[in-house]
């Protein structure tokens, strides 16, 4: 996807909003807490880095990927996702002008974070895709790349506190290492919430469908576009209920709780991306 300078410039309602927002969240009264969403500087976190005042939006890039940048002339802010892979040290951010000038690179340390391991031992066949399974997981997989690469104009609401998109109990398994039969998978990018086959799925804020679909692991899926980099998403749905630009507000239903895709039981998988790494979707809600 192209990425345009006025893409960034756009979405100045909000910020009016948000710098009222870190206004009051200065105050040593409330110690800050309402800055949504909370930030933790480990692989799967959110780093939170002031970049100044500047007459116009500079961009931000971390790995040549566009990067979430808040607030106006009198400072401005960088809200960075961590991918899970990344190595604990020392990591950065690219800045450039709005108008190319001033080019300079931040740095900022990432913690080391110990996420739980599970090994199980499964029936090969459970594991081992078929030729043609593997060629449809491929094909998807190549797709959602694309989807996750998003970046569109619209700056995200002043506050990225969400709500939580389906009733349920919440799994804390972000992060969680799998090795099945000695072999790592994946870590577990996103959070299940248990919840009965058609329970709804809500909008957890403001949002455009950017895909939906039937895939082979995640099953009946919804990703959703909050803008300039901040997507979600919500697997193993019964039902779907909306459609590719369709724009939803907070609360809005996109579907139903479900079992498709390769899973074991009912349960939504929700997933949160920012500038395409997938981060922990509790840094963004309540309790
Ligand atoms: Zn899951």
């Amino acid at each position: 996807m192209q990425f345009r300078r006025r893409d960034l410039l756009a979405g100045g309602a909000g910020l009016l909003a948000l710098q009222a927002l870190e206004l009051r969240a200065s105050t040593p009264a409330d110690g800050g807490s309402e800055l949504w969403p909370r930030t933790a500087q480990v692989p799967g976190g959110i780093a939170r880095l002031s970049l100044g005042p500047a007459p116009e939006r500079p961009l931000a890039f971390a790995d040549q990927i566009p990067v979430l940048v808040l607030g106006d002339a009198i400072e401005w802010t960088a809200l960075v996702g961590i991918p899970l892979a990344a190595t604990p040290g020392e990591r950065s951010i690219d800045l450039r002008g709005a108008k190319g000038a001033g080019a300079r690179r931040l740095s900022y340390q990432v913690a080391a974070k110990k996420y739980s391991e599970q090994r199980l031992k499964v029936p090969p066949r459970t594991v081992d895709l078929s030729a043609e399974d593997e060629a449809r997981y491929q094909r998807e997989r190549t797709h959602l790349a694309g989807v996750m690469a998003t970046f569109s104009e619209t700056v995200p609401h002043a506050s990225m506190q969400m709500c939580v998109p389906s009733p349920g109990r919440r799994s804390s398994s972000f992060g969680l290492r799998r090795v099945f039969n000695g072999q790592a998978r994946n870590p577990h990018s996103g959070m299940d919430i248990a919840a009965a086959t058609g329970t709804p799925v809500v909008a957890p804020l403001a949002a455009k469908v950017i895909d939906t679909g039937d895939y082979f692991f995640n099953g009946n899926t919804v990703w959703l576009d909050h803008g300039a980099g901040l997507l979600s998403m919500y697997c193993h749905l019964s039902a779907i209920d909306v459609r590719v630009g369709d724009v939803l507000r907070a609360g809005e239903q996109l579907g139903e709780v479900g079992a498709t895709g390769r899973v074991t039981g009912p349960h939504l998988h929700w997933s949160v991306s920012l500038n395409r790494a997938m981060v922990d979707p509790a840094l963004f809600i309540t309790g």
